[in-house]
C-alpha cells in the first residue's frame, strides 16, 4: 500500500470537511431538478479542489493525479452527483497540460481553476462511442481556420461549458487512427448549438448534452497537439483520466459502505441489531474487502502516473475494477437498508442511481476489460 504521507492526509482531511459541510446542501435538490450546483462549484474552485494536478504556473496547485484522486474520493463519499459536477468541470484539462502550447495553456487553464470558466471534451458521437475513429465530425482547413461540421453528443458540461477539446477527422486517408486532430473550440462562436439532454438516471447535478457544429470557424492557433495525432492524444487522456473516475468510484463505494455499517448497528429485527446477523457480517466484510482493493488499484494507478509511468494497462484496471465493485456494493448496500433504502428519501438510492455511469464513461468495463486482456496477451 502507498504510503500517503502527511501533506496527503491533510488534502484528504480538507476535502473531507468540505464535502461534508458544503455538499449536502445541494444534493437532493440538483438531483431533483437535474440542476448543476453552481455555488458548490465556485466554492470549491475558491477552496482550491479544483484541477489540483494543474502545474501552478497555470494557476493549478501542481500535485499529482494521487491527490486528486483523494480529492475527488472524499467529495464523491458524500454525493457523486453532485461531485462530479463540481470537479469534472475541468474535463480535458488533463490532454491539454500535456498536448497543449505554451499560449493554449495560459488562456485555458487559469479561468477553470479560478471558477471563471468550465471546459467539456467531446469525443462520442451519435453512431460512434466506444469506436473513437468510427467519429465522423469533420474539420477541413479554409484560409487561417478550421471548419468543423458534425454532432456531438453525452457531453459532461456540453451545455455550460466555455471551451471544449474537440476530435475531429482532419485527414481524408492514411493509417484508421491517424486520421484525426484536436481542436479548443469556443463553444459560443457562431454555428455550435447545444441541447441539454435531461432524463438521466443518475449523475443528475452534472450537464450532460448534445451539441451540433454548423460551420464553426477555428482559428489554426487552436489546433491542440499534432495534426492527424488526435487520436492518439485522446488516448492518452483516458490513460490520465481513469484514475479520477475510478476514484468517483472508490468514493461512491466508501460512502454507502458508512451508510451500510450505521444502518446495520441501528436496525432492529428478530428482537436483534441487524449487525448481529452473520450474514450481515460477512456481506460488510466482501464489501470492505472489495473497496480496499478497488482503492489501492486506484491510488497504485494515479501514484505511476505521477511517476510518469503511464501505463493503460493499470489506469484500465483501476478504473474497470473500481466501478464494479461501487455498482456491487452500492447494491447490497441498499439491500441492507430493506425498504427504506428504495426511496428516494435515502441517499442510498441516489447512489445506486449515479454510480451505473461509472461503468459505461471514459471507456465502458467491456472496452477496458477488452484492452487490458490485449495488453497482457500481446495481440491486436
Ligand atoms: C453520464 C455520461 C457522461 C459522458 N460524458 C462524456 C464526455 O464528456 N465526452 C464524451 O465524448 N463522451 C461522454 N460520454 C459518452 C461515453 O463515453 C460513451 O457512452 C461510451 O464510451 C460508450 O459509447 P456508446 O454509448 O456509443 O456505446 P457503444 O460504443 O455503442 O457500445 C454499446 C455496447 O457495446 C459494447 N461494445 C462496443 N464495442 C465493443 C467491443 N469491441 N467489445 C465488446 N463490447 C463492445 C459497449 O461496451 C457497450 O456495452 C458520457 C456518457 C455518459 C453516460
Amino acid at each position: 500500500m502507498i504510503e500517503l504521507g502527511e501533506e496527503r492526509l491533510d488534502i484528504k482531511k480538507a476535502a473531507k470537511e468540505f464535502a461534508e459541510n458544503e455538499i449536502p446542501k445541494y444534493s437532493k435538490e440538483c438531483d431533483e431538478k437535474e440542476e448543476f450546483p453552481w455555488k458548490l462549484w465556485k466554492d470549491s474552485c475558491k477552496q482550491g479542489f479544483v484541477g489540483v494536478f494543474i502545474d501552478e504556473a497555470y494557476g493549478g496547485q501542481g500535485y499529482g493525479y494521487l491527490e486528486n484522486a483523494l480529492i475527488w474520493e472524499e467529495f464523491h463519499k458524500v454525493d457523486p452527483g453532485c461531485a462530479f459536477a463540481a470537479l469534472g468541470t475541468t474535463i480535458g484539462a488533463e490532454t491539454l497540460l500535456v498536448n497543449g502550447n505554451e499560449e493554449q495553456k495560459e488562456n485555458f487553464l487559469p479561468p477553470l481553476v479560478k471558477g471563471k470558466a468550465i471546459m467539456a471534451i467531446m469525443i462520442t458521437e451519435p453512431q460512434a462511442g466506444s469506436d473513437v475513429a468510427g467519429i465522423k465530425t469533420k474539420a477541413e482547413k479554409s484560409g487561417n481556420d478550421w471548419v468543423i461540421n458534425g454532432t456531438k453528443t453525452f457531453s459532461t458540461n456540453g451545455s455550460i461549458a466555455d471551451y471544449a477539446i474537440v476530435l475531429c477527422r482532419t485527414e481524408e486517408s492514411g493509417e484508421r487512427h491517424r486520421r484525426f486532430s484536436t481542436f479548443i473550440v469556443d463553444l459560443k462562436e457562431d454555428g455550435v448549438k447545444r441541447r441539454k439532454l435531461s432524463g438521466k438516471l443518475g449523475m443528475r447535478a452534472s450537464d450532460t448534452a448534445e451539441i451540433s457544429f454548423d460551420n464553426v470557424h477555428v482559428p489554426k492557433e487552436n489546433l491542440m497537439g499534432i495534426q492527424g495525432r488526435g487520436f492518439y492524444h485522446i488516448m492518452d487522456f483516458f490513460n490520465r483520466s481513469r484514475t479520477w473516475v475510478a476514484a468517483q468510484a472508490v468514493g461512491a463505494t466508501q460512502g454507502a459502505l458508512d451508510f451500510a455499517i450505521n444502518y446495520s448497528r441501528e436496525r432492529v429485527a428478530f428482537g436483534n441489531k441487524i449487525a448481529s446477523f452473520q450474514a450481515i457480517q460477512f456481506k460488510i466484510a466482501e464489501m470492505a474487502t472489495k473497496l480496499e482493493a478497488a482503492r489501492c488499484l486506484t491510488y497504485k494507478a494515479s501514484y505511476m502516473l505521477d511517476r510518469g509511468k503511464i501505463d493503460p494497462v493499470f489506469s484500465a484496471m483501476a478504473k474497470w475494477y473500481s466501478a464494479k465493485v461501487a455498482v456491487e456494493v452500492v447494491d447490497e448496500a441498499l439491500q441492507i437498508h430493506g425498504g427504506i433504502g428504495y426511496f428516494s428519501d435515502h441517499p442510498i438510492s441516489r447512489f445506486y442511481r449515479d454510480v451505473k455511469a461509472i461503468e459505461i464513461y471514459e471507456g465502458t468495463k467491456e472496452i477496458e476489460k477488452w484492452l487490458i486482456g490485449r495488453k497482457i496477451l500481446g495481440v491486436r
